[in-house]
């Protein structure tokens, strides 16, 4: 069996990981992310161990991480963590510190696509080309697999920083996002959430009327999304969408506001199998890096 090497990168912690699939992780860790230097130094040293300790070598190493990130392979900053505001990991060089670290070749993509590639491969979009996984928690951020493969473009999708909108009357919240105040992610993080009832957003009930504006602000961006990309699927996940109640106000909101304009029976009838929450649970992450590394390593023929 080929084994790869998979890393969930986050801003709060990272996962490392080396398996083949789902039913075959050999190994894995979990660490707070801190500094670049110790967090990544002990990315590295649970790759080599096993290694040594194992005598296999792995195929290679994906990595989803936090961003944003430059996929530019003919950018001088390619493979690093580019202008984020989490201090001190600006222009953090992942890709050659695993390749120098572990003498393994590396692939680097953004955590949500990442994590749709995963989705793809094992899990709710199984079979799918082209769809769309959102992740609505921290921060809202959201992958494209488009002819299977993520989609990068200029740079990366950023579907977390779409404008949306926004009534003052109805919601007079003026958004957290240091860069646009009331984008979708500004208005409807869990952040968001948060600082617009002064709790927790894990703590309100499922009746609290917060839930009404928050759906409307998500089917928004999914009917953006419907229109502009056309995906055969939406996974939505992340904490906030633990608040299952969500998803049947989401489904009829954008189908309401799409007013029969999109026609395919995946909006019109089965909308509960086009709006879906995701199926790889906590392992979500690492798995969807050991994804990227499959589809980027496996050799040939
Ligand atoms: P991250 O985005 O940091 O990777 P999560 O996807 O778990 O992690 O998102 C954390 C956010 O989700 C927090 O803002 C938290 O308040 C919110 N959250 C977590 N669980 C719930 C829940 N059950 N209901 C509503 N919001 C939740
Ligand atoms: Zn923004």
């Amino acid at each position: 069996m080929r084994l790869y090497g998979g890393i969930e990168a986050g801003g709060t912690k990272f996962v490392c990981a080396i398996g083949s699939s789902p039913e075959d992780i050999r190994s894995e860790v979990r660490f707070p992310t801190t500094e670049p230097a110790e967090t990544l130094g002990r990315a590295v040293d649970f790759f080599r161990q096993y290694m040594i300790k194992t005598r296999n070598r792995l195929e290679g190493i994906g990595i989803g991480s936090f961003g944003p990130v430059d996929l530019d392979p003919g950018s001088p900053d390619y493979g690093k963590i580019t202008t984020t505001p989490k201090a001190g990991w600006a222009f953090t060089d992942l890709c050659h510190t695993f390749e120098q670290g572990t003498a393994t070749p590396v692939i680097l993509d953004t955590d949500t696509n990442a994590a749709a590639l995963g989705e793809g491969f094992w899990g709710a979009a199984r079979d799918l080309r082209d769809y769309v996984y959102l992740t609505i928690g921290t921060g809202i951020g959201g992958g494209l697999v488009t002819h299977g493969k993520p989609h990068h473009g200029l740079i990366h999708p950023e579907m977390g920083h779409v404008r949306l909108p926004h009534s003052r009357e109805e919601d007079p919240f003026d958004g957290i996002c240091p860069f646009h105040g009331d984008c979708f992610e500004g208005l409807a993080s869990g952040p968001a959430i948060q600082a617009r009832t002064q709790q927790p957003a894990e703590s309100l009930p499922a009746y609290h009327p917060v839930w009404e504006l928050e759906a409307n602000y998500i089917a928004l961006a999914l009917t953006n999304l419907v229109c502009t990309l056309s995906p055969q699927r939406i996974i939505l996940g992340g904490g906030v969408m633990q608040q299952t109640q969500l998803f049947p106000m989401v489904r009829m909101k954008v189908q309401l506001m799409l007013n029969g304009y999109i026609h395919a029976p995946a909006i019109l009838e089965t909308i509960d199998q086009f709006i879906v929450p995701p199926r790889l649970g906590q392992r979500a992450g690492v798995l969807g890096a050991i994804a990227l590394a499959r589809q980027t390593f496996h050799p040939k023929g």
